[in-house]
């Protein structure tokens, strides 16, 4: 801290200090060695707060501060012990003030300036340290003068008791309020002005004036004219008016300059109090009319101060708030994507103007959800009630990407819209957020895309055919006119080309079944999983190669499903355990089944093979994902992914775990059968007739 300024503060509180303890002096009762009035005090605490941040030069301070204040009662007539004591209670009066100050206003001590004084709270606290703090030095400063050769009496305890809590409450509270005005870097006067008046224009300026003028006559009449009528009480409404009408530091002023007359009055015998006989308990009196004045105002300035401030504050955060919430929905009302709040009965509570173009219902588009009316799955079957993602969302489940097909009442052309729907609990009760991204063209597109894959992966069929039968007869045609060694090397060829073309229809016939998979109207009938499971057991026994595939199956619950591509995907899951076994040894094959839920049964197909490299339990799902492609084993990695659409087109779920003791478990669920499945006859027609005719319907 610049030392320049610190010490400029030193010699001005210095000689403030000197001559309002003079003038403290000149109040003192003869013989007693007691002042009346000490508003040194107050000057003493504002200078040690001014300098809290001095540094070691605040010891300084408190040189300057112990030879003031011992000159002083020497010069005014005190013994060098008496002046000594004095010293060390207003010492101890001042230390206890900053400790109790530091710790118990700590914002306000940490404030700019000479400190913060803008709470009622802080007021009470800067009246409870001046009392304690006072009631050190008074312990002190009266046993002193009762020591040195004077009497001690309650009187004098509760002088120097009163008036130096009034004196530091009322000087400490102007001189925290002004510094505060003024601000840490000089005075800036229009403001200050302003808060002062609380506004600063013609009519405020006229109000001040009548403020001084009527307090003065009141004053004036009260004491100086008043002709011994104890007329003091109605004083307090000047303060009042004050303290409702102005800034708190024109309130603050306003007590000490009336206080001020009040003790002035007093001490020369004139007013309400002069009547009282004891000098001692008249100035007592006086004092704390001026403390309760002070405090008075005070305490209505201070708590109007608030008020207005948390006005402002209120204010400030609805402006904020309005704003935020102009800015939310201007966004909400310029997205592409519907977004709606749906309350528990299913109507709109709020929505943007897309979910209205989306959903196409002109008068209210909340009926489309609350009715489920027009609303489909992708294929074309109806939604039920529980299943709107809305409903599902208000059971508290979060819906991610559900596609809905939404009909157009007018005729026109229907929607694919993707759904997701979150809870949303709110006071008025249970809600759900509801986002519509509407994707019909980009489903249209995929659909375009994988009719096309069908369609060229069919016709792809014909020229492979052709080629293998064409490599047969060339394989057959190769004569023994050839030498030995063209022989070898034309049937090597040959047996590459044939590999080759395997190859191709694997891929092309995955393609086909993907596509039938994703496309296919499914037709779900009551089917034994005895029976399916059984034929696809007795064709992969039948396989030449490699070994013979050990197979255990369990009592398997009939399902509800299209029986062709149940067939494929118990193929597909098969299939892979008896692919995925090491090199040498027999696959181990487990099929078993139990029921889930009352209408809901799960499959497992476990093996003893080589399993799925940890992480990727779930991306093999994904088309073409392979986890095993370096280690040779073929396959067009379109298998899983085929079996996870044929089990979410039937409403169930599918996944895989490691088998516990090694090898891979794979798990679906399916519809529990309503009724028995038909007789093995007809489920055989109907699968068959799926594998003649793999192509997509249109
Ligand atoms: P692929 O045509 O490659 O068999 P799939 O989609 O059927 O394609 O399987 C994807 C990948 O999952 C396979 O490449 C393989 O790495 C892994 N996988 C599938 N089934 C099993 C199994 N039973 N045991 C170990 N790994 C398997």
């Amino acid at each position: 801290m610049p030392v320049t300024p610190v010490l400029g503060r030193t010699a001005a509180f210095a000689a403030l200090y000197l001559v309002m303890s003079y003038l403290g002096r000149m109040t003192m009762i003869d013989k007693s060695s007691l002042s009346l009035v000490w508003p040194a005090a107050g000057v003493a605490v504002l200078w040690f707060l001014a300098q809290r941040h001095a540094g070691r030069l605040r010891w300084l301070d408190v040189a300057v501060f112990s030879a003031a204040t011992f000159s002083v009662n020497v010069v005014t007539g005190a013994s060098a012990m008496l002046a000594t004591s004095f010293v060390l209670a207003n010492l101890t009066q001042v230390g206890v003030f900053l400790l109790l100050f530091r710790q118990l206003l700590p914002e306000v001590w940490r404030a700019p300036g000479w400190g913060r004084l803008d709470r009622v709270r802080d007021m009470w606290m800067l009246l409870l340290i001046a009392t304690l703090s006072t009631a050190c030095g008074t312990a002190v400063g009266p046993t002193a003068v009762w020591l040195l050769g004077g009497q001690w009496t309650w009187m004098s305890a509760a002088v120097w008791m009163i008036r130096n809590v009034v004196s530091i409450v009322l000087i400490g509270a102007v001189g925290i309020r002004l510094s505060y005005l003024f601000g840490a870097r000089g005075p800036r006067a229009p403001s200050a002005l302003r808060q002062l008046l609380r506004g600063a224009n013609a009519w405020k300026i006229l109000e001040v004036v009548a403020l001084i003028g009527v307090s003065a006559a009141a004053y004036v009449v009260a004491f100086a004219l008043n002709h011994g009528l104890p007329l003091a009480f109605p004083l307090l409404t000047v303060t009042v008016w004050a303290g409702l009408r102005f800034g708190t530091t024109l309130v603050v002023l306003h007590g000490l300059f009336t206080g001020a007359a009040v003790v002035l009055f007093t001490l020369n015998g004139h007013g309400p109090f002069a009547t009282i006989e004891l000098p001692a308990v008249r100035a007592v009196v006086a004092q704390v009319f001026v403390g309760l004045v002070a405090i008075v105002g005070l305490l209505i300035a201070l708590g109007r101060d608030e008020r207005d401030a948390l006005v402002q504050r209120l204010a400030t955060a609805e402006k904020a708030a309005s704003r935020q919430a102009r800015l939310l929905s201007t966004i909400v009302n310029s997205m592409n994507d519907g977004l709606a709040v749906v309350d528990a009965r299913g109507r709109f509570f709020m929505s943007n103007p897309a979910t209205r173009r989306l959903l196409g219902w002109a008068d209210d588009p909340s009926d489309v959800f609350s009715s489920g009316h027009g609303v489909l799955h992708p294929d074309g079957s109806p939604v039920s009630a529980q299943e709107m993602p809305h409903r599902r969302a208000l059971a508290g489940e979060t819906v991610e990407g559900m596609d809905m097909l939404v009909r157009n009442p007018d005729g026109g052309e229907s929607r694919m819209l993707n759904i997701s729907a979150i809870p949303l609990p709110s006071a008025e009760g249970d809600r759900a957020i509801v986002v519509l991204h509407d994707v019909t063209a980009e489903r249209r597109h995929r659909d375009e895309l994988a009719s096309f894959a069908g369609v060229v992966s069919h016709d792809l069929l014909n020229p492979l055919t052709t080629m293998e039968g064409w490599t047969d007869i060339l394989a057959d045609t190769i004569t023994e006119d050839l030498c030995a060694e063209d022989t070898e090397q034309i049937k090597a060829s040959i047996t590459r080309i044939k590999r080759a073309t395997a190859r191709m229809r694997n891929l092309i016939q995955d393609l086909l079944a993907h596509t039938t998979a994703r496309d296919a109207a499914i037709a779900p009938v009551p089917v034994s999983l005895n029976d399916v499971v059984e034929d696809v057991v007795t064709a992969r026994s039948d396989m030449p190669g490699g070994h013979t595939p050990r197979f255990h199956l369990g009592d398997l619950h009939a399902v509800q499903a299209d029986p062709a591509l149940l067939r494929q995907l118990m193929d597909n899951l098969i299939g892979n355990a008896v692919k995925y076994t090491a090199p040498g040894s027999t696959p181990e094959v487990t099929v078993t089944s139990c029921p889930q839920d009352p209408d809901l049964v799960r499959v497992e197909v476990a093996d003893r093979g080589i399993g799925i490299p940890p992480g990727q339990h779930e991306v093999i799902f994904e088309n073409f994902h392979r986890a095993h492609a370096k280690a040779g084993y073929t396959g067009s990695g379109l298998g899983l992914a085929i079996c996870k659409r044929i089990v979410e087109r039937h409403g169930g779920t599918i996944g895989v775990e490691d088998n516990p003791g090694g090898g891979s478990l794979f798990h679906f669920t399916l519809p529990a059968a309503h009724a028995d499945p038909p007789s093995p006859e007809s489920r055989r027609t109907a699968s068959s007739r799926e594998r003649e005719n793999p192509r997509p319907e249109p």
